[in-house]
């Protein structure tokens, strides 16, 4: 097991599942986690380990890097209510963020027309572009603004990529529904799908 150090030889990055150790000489933190007897980390980061007290953690790559207001950000839709949306922030100014940092849209900052819900603007498995207006925690963020919206879209029905109909309308190639989103004029795009995560691959 490789001590604590502050080299910057390649042995000492990890990348998600990246097993680092065993069960029996350390305690994993929340960087990391057990399966039969192993511990793997969870992130991208480098490998410090306090063998006195048995400690194990991944120090990110990219530690939380301060999020400032007016920044553009791209995340995915987790979980939604009528009023909010809960997403994860995956990119900020273009810049990969190695642990993703949650936010909120609220209903009122989706569009500048009214909304009357959130089932108009996006679904869960949906990407967003958008711009953070509260970079304290909770983070907010909103689709107000000049090529902000769903730039990546899931059919609610068969789970199927989502096709540009016309603004603030999309069309399930495969099951031929029509759906309403808030669209970003970089809908579909190559530049944004390029920046899909590869965990979005097994969807
Ligand atoms: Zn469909």
């Amino acid at each position: 097991m490789k001590e604590s150090k502050k080299s910057d030889s390649d042995d000492d990055w990890v990348l998600p599942g990246d097993k680092i150790a065993v069960i029996e000489e350390f305690l994993p933190d929340e960087t990391c986690y057990e399966q039969d007897g192993g511990i793997y980390s969870k992130i991208f980061g480098r490998v410090v380990t306090d063998t006195k007290r048995h400690k194990i953690t991944v120090i990110p790559k990219n530690p939380h890097r301060s999020i400032k207001n007016g920044d553009l950000g791209i995340g995915r839709v987790e979980f939604m209510k009528k009023q909010i949306a809960s997403i994860n922030i995956y990119y900020l100014n273009q810049e990969n963020l190695m642990i993703p940092i949650s936010a909120i849209l609220h209903v009122s900052e989706a569009s500048r027309r009214f909304v009357k819900n959130m089932y108009e603007v996006a679904r869960p498995g949906d990407w967003i572009r958008f711009r953070i207006i509260r970079a304290a925690k909770p983070v907010y963020v909103s689709l107000i603004g000049d090529g902000l919206g769903v730039v990546i879209s899931y059919c609610i029905q068969c789970g199927h990529e989502l096709k540009f109909k016309r603004r603030n309308t999309l069309e399930c190639p495969n099951c031929d529904t029509i759906q309403p989103r808030i669209t970003s004029k970089y809908f579909g795009k190559p530049l944004i799908r390029n920046l899909r995560p590869s965990r979005n691959e097994t969807r």
